[in-house]
């Protein structure tokens, strides 16, 4: 077998760029697989549910469902691109806590089973499709520390869950479990530990009052990684988690739904300096690639990505990398030290998989990067798509 290439080297980099031009996202799928192996290992006993919000590529989920994993779809757009996939909708869950009809509908009819829902509305939602799905009810722990909060937007007050439950169980709904998501990339694992020990006690009591099957909890995502500032290591950060899970009834199923843990490492943008001008005693270089488009993590996820130049060589100068747009506020760096650039140089931003390309707009007409995703099987040797 062929070993697999690092499509991030700079020859490859190169070498894809003059294949399929310049902005470029390249995603490694070999990186996918060793982000999900390390987080398995991590976290022995948990199904990961890969979150297709943070990269919906397909060959993304072929690479997590051939790993043997499972899927969290949230929209129609990821269950069509999980059904174009001729994924095993036995292996999906729909954790989007507000649906609309067809939202429920779509899903239902590719065959998944498992739904989420935080609210009397959505929970009679299910009332006429209790036959066939489940509830995971969604219960919401604030962490105002985290870079984003995702338990003020969406989930239920602990207090409420049993309610909830018993309304569930009234229409005949199943309620499988609970399920939280304390945020993402969470700077420790406090938070889902609090969650943890709170919805065991939610499942021990629902189940007394025998309100479902109650043999899933969902501990979400929010698992971190390196950008510019350094996150603790996976295992590290897991082991309170392994030890609060460690405290659940055997019969319970434990499943999350890690994003940014699986695809942020998995890729690096690549951008080309289209002109430069000097200001103010700066060199400033404007990429075909910025705020609008993979950079837009930067504004909407709060990242900071290391980038960096092909180029190499002194003198190495403060610079600014501009995106592409007419916008002023499309600044991706400044004060950054770098040699001097020419038109056509190559900028390389890692750590890019998440929430980067998925959230970037074409706005000025600038079209968003062009996605290759290279090592799609294991030994491949730079199979592209
Ligand atoms: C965004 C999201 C995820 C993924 O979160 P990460 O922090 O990227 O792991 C998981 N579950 C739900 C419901 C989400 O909305």
């Amino acid at each position: 077998m062929a070993r697999s290439i690092d499509p991030f080297q700079p020859e490859h980099i190169r070498r894809l760029v003059r294949e399929f031009g310049s902005p470029l996202l390249i995603v490694d799928c070999a990186r996918v697989r060793s982000q999900y192996r390390k987080l398995r290992r991590a976290l022995p006993g948990v199904d990961l549910h890969y979150a297709l919000k943070p990269l919906p590529h397909p060959a993304v989920v072929r690479t997590i469902v051939e790993e043997g994993g499972w899927l969290d779809l949230a929209t129609s757009g990821e269950v069509q691109l999980a059904q174009s996939q001729r994924v095993d909708p036995k292996r999906c869950i729909h954790t989007h806590p507000i649906k609309r009809a067809r939202d429920i509908r779509n899903a239902l009819e590719f065959g998944v089973r498992s739904f989420v829902a935080d609210n009397p509305d959505e929970v009679r939602k299910f009332k006429h499709h209790g036959e066939r799905a489940a509830l995971l009810l969604r219960v919401s722990f604030r962490s105002p520390g985290a870079v984003c909060d995702l338990s003020r937007k969406f989930g239920c007050d602990p207090e409420d869950a049993l309610a909830l439950a018993e309304l569930a169980a009234s229409l005949g709904v199943n309620v499988q479990g609970f399920s939280f998501h304390v945020g993402s990339q969470a700077a420790d694992a406090l938070k889902h530990v609090e969650a943890i020990e709170a919805c065991t006690r939610l499942l021990a009591q629902a189940r007394r009052a025998r309100l479902g099957s109650l043999d899933t909890l969902d501990i979400g995502g929010g698992f971190p990684i390196d950008y510019l500032q350094h996150a603790v290591d996976i295992r590290r950060f897991c082991a309170p988690i392994r030890s609060a899970l460690s405290r659940l009834p055997k019969r319970v199923r434990v499943i999350a739904e890690p994003g940014r843990y699986v695809a942020g490492p998995a890729a690096i943008g690549v951008a080309s300096v289209m002109g430069r001008a000097r200001r103010e005693g700066h060199w400033w270089y404007y990429l075909d690639d910025g705020l609008y488009g993979s950079y837009s993590g930067q504004l909407y996820d709060h990242a900071r990505y290391p980038v960096e130049s092909l180029r190499q060589g002194e003198p190495q100068l403060p610079s600014v990398l501009a995106g592409p747009t007419c916008d002023s506020i499309d600044v991706i760096a400044e004060n950054l030290m770098l040699p001097e650039l020419k038109a056509g140089d190559l900028i390389v931003g890692r750590a890019m998989g998440a929430y980067t390309w998925a959230s970037a707009s074409e706005f000025n007409f600038f079209p968003k990067a062009t996605v290759v995703a290279v090592n799609r099987r294991p030994g491949d040797t730079g199979g592209v798509e």
